[in-house]
């Protein structure tokens, strides 16, 4: 073993998931004291979450037991706040009708027919529904009520103004500058719900806030540091769920995924499962390290194709080419052409080098975040 507590200068095993933990440990203390300050206000534009968020989000549920309940719990309460909105929509209409009965009745009626969507809303999300697909999306559907909601009663000189006005307590309209402020994204409550299975856009932000979390992480965290805080301590029983998972699921669901396995014979078993999946499963592997630019990355994708896997076992990985991987991942992903992707290193390599130069550039979109990195215990 070397001085720095590595294997032939590799991490794996229990000396990688003790630096992960101990880089985890410091990233959630930063975010935690950046973030307060700050009340979450990433969160505050609306709903992120689209389809392709819907079913990271029903993997979550399936692979972590407590992620279903804290689901649930958020769409209660915020049942609840749409209840006490509702209160207010009915009290402004009642006032427009007072004044505007005879010179807009079409508008009117079309205010009531959108409050009525409004309550067809909160009742479904406050009925204990399944956390099914078409359920979660329709949770992401309150987006299109609000919108439609606020253009209705927007039609009313000072309708806005007016909801604002009386907003009871445990109502969420208010005004930010001179514009009702957006609303908090469904999934938040007290920072996101779906933890780690948070819609990519999310999980690779890094905000524009002021004071600012990436700033704050760059004063405080080595880039190693950063790259082992975006990894997860699993069991192996875990990934190999998630690998079964993927085959189950089939290829609308594959994401890529990072496993250093404890031991060579984890990997082999990794490789065997995958290979259980549909389509073409091609091995290839990368005796000196995985060191590949995003550009070849994105080469081996398209060559791969959309409904085959590809998985390359690897003698090591480090930071900066996680991080062209990721790059090269999320590119593939937006351009609809990404199969599965399976990177099995043998271990953790140390920055020996500089670090990446998003890292290095204050990028405000950091890309790891959005991959399923696992350092595997023993
Ligand atoms: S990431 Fe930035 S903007 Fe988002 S909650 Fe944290 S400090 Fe605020
Ligand atoms: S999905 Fe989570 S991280 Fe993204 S906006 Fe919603 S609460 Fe925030």
């Amino acid at each position: 073993m070397a001085a720095d507590g590595t294997t032939n200068g590799l991490l794996r095993g229990s000396e990688l998931t003790g630096r992960v933990l101990d880089a985890t440990e410091k990233f959630v203390a930063i975010r935690d004291r950046v973030c307060g300050a700050c009340e979450y206000s990433c969160c505050h534009s609306g709903t992120m979450v689209g389809q392709h968020g819907v079913r990271r989000a029903l993997k979550g549920i399936e692979l972590k037991p407590e992620l279903g309940p804290a689901i649930r719990e958020a769409m209660r309460a915020r049942a609840e706040e749409l209840k006490a909105d509702l209160d207010t929509i009915r009290k402004v209409t009642e006032l427009l009708e007072m004044g505007f009965a005879a010179q807009m009745p079409a508008e009117l009626a079309e205010l009531k027919r959108l409050t009525a969507e409004w309550a067809d809303f909160a009742d479904f999300l406050g009925s204990d529904f399944e956390l099914s697909h078409d359920n979660l999306r329709r949770v992401t559907e309150f987006t299109a009520v609000r919108a439609n909601l606020l253009r209705g009663v927007g039609s009313f000189a000072g309708g806005h103004a007016a909801l604002a006005r009386f907003s009871g307590p445990g109502g969420s309209f208010t005004f930010r500058r001179r514009r009702l402020a957006p609303p908090r994204c469904m999934f938040h409550r007290d920072g996101c719900v779906l933890d780690r299975y948070k819609p990519i856009k999310c999980a690779n932000f890094f905000c524009n806030g002021e004071p600012n979390l990436l700033a704050e992480c760059q004063d405080e965290m080595t880039f190693d540091e950063f790259v082992l805080a975006n990894m997860y301590v699993e069991p192996f029983a875990f990934v190999r769920q998630v690998i079964e998972q993927a085959g189950v699921l089939g290829p609308d669901y594959w994401e890529p995924l990072v496993a250093v396995p404890a031991a060579r014979a984890q990997g082999d078993e990794l490789v065997s499962l995958a290979h259980l999946r549909e389509g073409r499963v091609e091995l290839r592997q990368e005796p000196a390290g995985f060191y590949l630019s995003t550009e070849e990355v994105l080469h081996a994708i398209v060559a791969t194709g959309r409904d085959n896997t590809v998985i390359y076992r690897a003698a090591s990985v480090g930071g900066p080419a996680l991080y062209e991987l990721a790059v090269a991942l999320q590119r593939a992903h937006n351009d609809g052409i990404l199969g599965g992707f399976i990177l099995i290193p043998d271990g953790f390599a140390p920055s020996a080098f500089m670090p990446h130069p998003m890292w290095t550039d204050h990028m405000m979109s950091q890309p790891l975040g959005s991959l399923d990195i696992f350092a595997i215990g023993e």
